[in-house]
């Protein structure tokens, strides 16, 4: 027979704390206080199990759950002596939802059960308490009603309005058991015209209607959307806690309170809580009546106080964590009704975790389990202040593309943000969607606001790098840019009013809020001393503890030096990627990038057949000389132009980019720096067709000499773009397929990467280039790339590699890469996942169109998470171990790391290290993130140990 119903009580209980799944929280820590003797009422507990059968059989559970349930009720009956409904002295529950995790305040809870219009006349006698009998009755119809029968609240508010009006009461408290029972007499009347039906007089009936209430509540729609931001599965299904009710309310040596082992919000060893004297629990948490500082309670009920501190001490040190209770005093008796491990903020799970392993309670490998690492992000960003947050109204969501708060006046083009920020201004960029162009105005707003792009569009993967608070794809938004102004649920929003977003929610607020600064980053940027900060030593701490743990390194991708110092500090030790083309957009850049975009096509194929001919002339005789001669001077009169555009531009970018990888080399200590060469198409270099098809017109329309003139270099740039037009850039003309059409380009970077190493080698600094070719779906491509990088390493190096020791790999991003991945590993001296256009080919999802519809997948459950967040493991994480495999195959000591933006994702990580990767690679503000969690990783699942 299957157990549906597990009992609590009398000193032990039928369950224990590792039944979750089937007790839920609740329950499991009702059974295990039980057993460890602390005073808990006694009751039963119905499984998930009923719960789940319930909802696939809508509401018709087998007979034996009613039996079972009959049979613990006439056992709590006799280990109580009173019985349920008895109108001289009757046994009172509370029926609680409790499902595997908690959802605070997600499902429904009833009080009282079992009074009725016999019954509370039996509580009234026994306690001697009319008005205290009468309210339990009262609150109980409202709650059943409400709960239970699906009547609106207000219906109750509303005649107990009328009533507190009538007798001029201001509180509840202030009315008398008289005006009570009118109380009662109207919400009857309210059941009955609302359901049709009296009351339910029969404790039994009550009982199973809440039971069933319960069970519903799981599919509630509160209850649904906290599953959905909390990561918890909907198939769970909840525990029915049903338990002896004990009363706060039963005069002035009774009360009730909620606590918490330590201080939730700062972490700080102090016993944390609230209570309410003469009360029930709903009151202190309703919020109708001011409960008191926990402290309190020692001066009025010391006894109960001291019981209580003894108890929760206790508890902290048996389930090894700050623990979150709740607790009644009947008549100075004390009982608990609940402990559980007590959600707590970033900062405090790190103060908590450091603070245990001083006190001895953990080890700091249990330490490192305690902390979520995405809560570390909590300390890295900027965040509302609480209280304010608490207050100001959510106006539309996005995705959570960047963490952390900001608030800024609106500009709607990143020309304007920087214009007003050199006005002093804190300005938040809202774009459409935000291009590598926009690049210069990101960097000086305080957040990013986009109403298209997913979690791998350009806003959110460059907010991310940044450090930037960026919310993305939020499609409540109507955006008019050329009006200056943004429309979202019916508000005007026009440039430069002051709005919010918090970019670890999705959240837009559409006002001013204050933020504070994170104390972490003022002590990694140098503008506070380690030693100022007991957050940092202890965030450090915990880190070092992961350090030693881990398995797989982590490195960043980072592309300018300031975010490369960034990342050394927050203990990335490497780049696993600098995207190049990130540093062409700089203003100095753009021009010489754009001018070796136009020539590139004639240019390369001038340079081709020039290299040609010259060959050939080496090995010609007698009149063919001349012939070829010839030849090369109709090729020098057709191709010369553009052979000087495009190597003269490419020579003005070799001195930048070797500043550029200089400085990241300097910055990582001898670290491996990871380049990649050109990957964008190259189109998105230049300026939108669109655009300039209306310059060219309105230039036009305005006639004179100096516009003609830039009418001809608008022109000539437009027909590039349309040349340079593809349907579908993403599977175009990018990555190594420009090296391979255009080499010079790979040859200048290549260049100028080993002349940046010598130049930062001669200084005595140590450097590990690691030349990256992206996008390789074929072993021919790596091939012909990595003789370019080889010839000019030899040529910038020398034969003796002048103490640089450098290596050539590839992206694995295209499946064929990575079926194919023995055949490139015998050319590749490392690889690198690239999961963002992994998951963008794997899964045939545009990286930057998806977020329309993988919203509908997510809260249709077709997919559980957004791929391009979490790796889908199932399918394209098997291209990643086929890929690992692979290429392990043919060089067994391969490195092999990933760099898409799955790097920095926790559950990510803990696939990459079961796979076998050496390395993640993520932005620089998820470092610490990454380190934690792979730590954390190889706790769970060790390797190489
Ligand atoms: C990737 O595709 O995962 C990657 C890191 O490259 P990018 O995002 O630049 O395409
Ligand atoms: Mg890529």
């Amino acid at each position: 027979m299957t157990q549906y119903v597990y009992f609590f009580g009398g000193g032990k209980a039928d369950g224990n704390k590792d039944m979750k799944d089937l007790l839920g929280g609740k329950g499991s820590g009702l059974a295990e206080m039980t057993n460890a003797g602390l005073p808990v009422p006694p009751g039963f507990t119905v499984s998930t199990r009923a719960c789940n059968l319930y909802m696939e059989t809508g509401g018709r559970l087998p007979a034996e759950v009613d039996e079972q349930i009959e049979k613990a009720l006439a056992r709590l009956e006799q280990l109580m002596g009173k019985k349920l409904g008895d109108p001289a002295d009757p046994l009172l529950v509370s029926v609680r939802s409790g499902a595997k995790f908690s959802m605070p305040g997600m499902m429904d809870t009833i009080l009282n059960l079992g009074l009725n219009d016999r019954s509370v006349l039996g509580l009234k006698a026994k306690t001697g308490n009319g008005r205290f009998a009468k309210d339990s009755y009262r609150r109980f119809i409202q709650m059943y009603g409400n709960v239970v029968l699906g009547i609106d609240k207000d219906k109750f508010e509303h005649e107990l309005a009328a009533i507190k009006k009538k007798y001029r009461a201001a509180a509840d408290v202030d009315l008398d058991e008289k005006a009570l029972d009118e109380v009662i007499a109207r919400y009857k009347a309210v059941v009955q015209k609302e359901t049709g039906r009296p009351f339910p007089q029969d404790p039994r009936e009550q009982l199973r209607g809440a039971r069933d209430a319960v069970f519903k509540s799981w599919g509630n729609p509160r209850a649904v959307t906290y599953r959905k931001l909390n990561d918890i599965p909907h198939d769970l299904g909840t525990a029915v806690n049903v338990q002896t009710m004990v009363f706060g309310n039963m005069g002035e040596n009774s009360a009730t309170g909620v606590g918490f082992t330590r201080n939730p919000s700062t972490g700080a060893k102090e016993f944390y809580g609230e209570f309410l004297q003469n009360a029930q629990g709903e009151d202190v948490v309703a919020g109708t009546r001011t409960p008191h500082p926990i402290a309190e309670l020692q001066k009025v009920m010391p006894e109960a106080y001291k019981q209580l501190r003894e108890i929760t001490t206790r508890l902290e040190r048996h389930y090894k964590d700050v623990q979150d209770f709740e607790f009644t005093i009947q008549e100075n008796k004390l009982y608990m009704l609940q402990t559980r491990n007590g959600k707590r903020t970033g900062l405090a799970a790190i103060h908590i975790a450091v603070d245990f392993v001083e006190e001895g309670i953990l080890t700091p490998r249990e330490a490192v389990m305690k902390v979520e690492p995405q809560a570390l992000d909590q300390l890295l960003h900027p965040i509302f202040e609480p209280k304010q947050r608490a207050k100001a109204e959510t106006a539309a969501k996005g995705l959570p593309a960047s963490p952390g708060a900001a608030t800024g006046a609106v500009v709607f083009t990143a020309d304007d943000a920087v214009a007003w920020s050199q006005k002093g201004k804190r300005v938040l960029l809202v774009r459409m969607e935000t291009v590598p162009d926009d690049i210069h105005g990101m960097s000086v707003a305080q957040g990013i606001l986009t109403a298209t792009g997913g979690m791998t569009s350009h806003a959110a993967v460059v907010g991310r790098q940044m450090g930037k608070p960026s919310v993305v794809g939020c499609g409540a938004l109507h955006i008019d840019a050329k009006g200056k102004k943004l429309k979202v649920g019916g508000q005007v929003v026009n440039e430069g009013d002051a709005i919010s977003i918090d970019g670890s929610t999705g959240d837009v607020i559409l006002k001013e809020m204050p933020t504070s600064p994170s104390e972490v980053l003022q002590v990694v940027a140098g503008k506070l001393k380690p030693e100022k900060s007991v957050l940092y030593q202890k965030f450090e701490k915990l880190l070092g503890w992961a350090d030693e743990i881990r398995r797989l390194g982590i490195r960043a991708n980072a592309d300018i030096p300031r975010d490369a110092k960034v990342a050394f500090a927050f203990g990335a030790r490497g780049i696993g990627l600098c995207r190049t083309e990130h540093m062409f957009f700089a203003q100095d850049r753009l021009p010489q990038v754009v001018r070796m975009i136009l020539a590139a096509a004639r240019g390369q194929r001038g340079l081709d057949l020039t290299r040609r001919l010259k060959d050939r002339l080496k090995e010609a005789r007698g009149s063919q000389t001349a012939e070829i001669k010839k030849e090369l001077a109709k090729v020098q009169k057709e191709y010369g132009k553009h052979v000087a555009d495009y190597t003269g531009a490419l020579k003005k970018l070799l001195p930048m980019q070797r500043a550029d990888f200089a400085g990241l080399f300097k910055e990582m200590h001898g670290t491996p720096v990871t380049i990649r060469t050109l990957d964008p198409p190259l189109h998105e270099f230049l300026p939108k067709r669109e655009e300039l098809m209306v310059q060219v017109a309105v230039l036009r329309a305005k006639g004179g000499a100096r516009n003609k003139a830039e009418v001809a270099r608008k022109e000539k740039l437009l027909r590039a773009v349309e040349e340079l037009h593809e349907f579908n850039p993403m599977l175009g003309h990018r990555g190594c397929r420009l090296g391979i059409t255009y080499p010079e380009i790979t040859r200048m970077q290549a260049r100028a990467i080993f002349e940046a190493a010598v130049q930062v080698a001669k200084k005595g600094i140590p450097v590990k280039p690691e030349v990256m070719i992206p996008l390789v779906g074929h072993v021919e491509e790596l091939k012909r790339q990595k003789q370019i990088v080889i010839e000019e390493a030899t040529a910038v190096l020398g034969k003796d590699g002048s103490g640089v020791e450098y290596l050539v790999g590839t992206m694995i991003e295209v499946p064929r890469g990575a079926v194919t991945a023995d055949e490139i590993a015998r050319e590749a001296e490392f690889f690198s996942f690239g999961t963002n256009d992994l998951t963008q080919m794997g899964f045939g999802l545009s990286r930057d169109d998806a977020a329309k519809f993988l919203l509908y997948y997510q809260e249709h459950g077709i997919l559980e998470k957004d791929p391009f967040v979490s790796l889908d493991a199932g399918g394209v994480g098997q291209l990643v171990e086929i890929g690992v495999q692979k290429g392990r195959k043919v060089k067994p000591d391969l490195k092999v790391g990933v760099c898409g933006e799955h790097g920095g994702d926790p559950s990510s990580i803990h696939f990459f290290h079961k796979v076998g990767l050496n390395y993640v690679s993520c932005s620089p503000y998820r470092v610490p993130i990454a380190r934690l969690a792979a730590a954390q990783a190889q706790l769970e699942k060790p390797v190489g140990d």
